[in-house]
């Protein structure tokens, strides 16, 4: 009998842990998707709504984003006025899903929309790798909170990851810290980069707003083309997602080369060969690789 009562105790602490069914995350882009990943290891199942090199600004979601809500545990969004598409998603899929926002300890950046003429968040904050440690928590927190078995399991992952996101901060810090030039002033197509700009002390100027769905004014782009003349910029980037031709006429008429490309909202996509940003760790280095070397040019 004694034996038949081990057995049993064995079987059931078997099923609740190795056979656990893992929990269904959707991650509404790519960059939360690996956040999701590096926190839940082989405990989660995550998938993700904008794929890699795809526009979250203005993302369309398709049927088969319904079916993967309507089939989640857990869905991770940035807000800030990032996914302006979910709403409409969530009720469409009728899921019960649990919905966190990442950013909820954030220090949001506000700016002010010109065309509206009121304030709005900046959303970009997961470019800032002292921001990306808060987001990290809170997927933390959400996945245990939501499956208590494999507390432990996440507690381990997210310090791991929370320390290489801390070397990857130290790492950028030095990075600039050695740079000896005249200015930090730095040209990408939209305004994604000024969490990063403000954490590690750059200025990034652009001819779009925050959002890559505003067009440029020919008023704002004649202005930008001054100012890189005036303060002699020669830091000039394209972004993965956004129309390179707006970025190669402003290098043209101020005779300045296009550096690279940085990765402003979305990895690259991973099933590429030499893709340099499959990670969120990948992205920034390689961000700050291209930057640091536009800024030596
Ligand atoms: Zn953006």
């Amino acid at each position: 009998m004694r034996l038949i009562v081990n057995f049993l105790v064995v079987l059931s602490a078997i099923s609740s842990n190795v056979y656990a069914e893992k929990l269904k995350v959707v991650a509404s882009f790519s960059v939360l998707g690996d956040f999701a990943r590096q926190v839940g290891g082989d405990t989660v199942d995550v998938d993700i709504i904008v794929p890699e090199n795809s526009d979250p600004h203005v993302y369309q979601p398709t049927p088969d984003d319904v079916k993967k809500v309507a089939k989640a545990d857990i869905i991770l969004i940035n807000g800030l006025g990032f996914e302006g598409w979910f709403e409409r998603l969530l009720n469409n899929s009728g899921g019960k899903a649990k919905v966190v926002t990442v950013t909820s300890k954030v220090k949001p950046r506000t700016i002010l929309d010109s065309k509206q003429g009121t304030s709005v968040y900046d959303p970009h904050a997961w470019h800032s790798v002292t921001n990306a440690i808060l987001y990290v928590d809170e997927v933390e927190k959400a996945f245990s909170s939501l499956r208590p078995t494999s507390k432990k399991i996440f507690k381990k992952n997210a310090t791991l990851y929370r320390v290489e996101l801390t070397k990857l901060h130290d790492w950028i810090v030095d990075k600039y810290k050695s740079l000896k030039i005249p200015h930090h002033m730095v040209v990408t197509t939209h305004d994604a980069f000024w969490y990063y700009g403000e954490t590690y002390g750059i200025t990034f100027l652009s001819p779009v707003g925050i959002s890559t769905e505003a067009e440029p004014s020919a008023a704002a782009v004649a202005q930008l083309i001054e100012t890189v003349r005036e303060k002699d910029i020669r830091a000039v980037f394209i972004e993965n997602l956004s129309n390179r031709k707006l970025i190669e006429q402003i290098a043209q008429e101020t005779k300045t080369m296009v550096d690279g490309t940085l990765y402003a909202d979305s990895l690259s996509d991973p099933k590429q060969p030499d893709s340099p940003a499959k990670t969120y760790i990948e992205m920034i280095r390689h961000n700050t690789n291209e930057i640091v070397k536009g800024l030596q040019s």
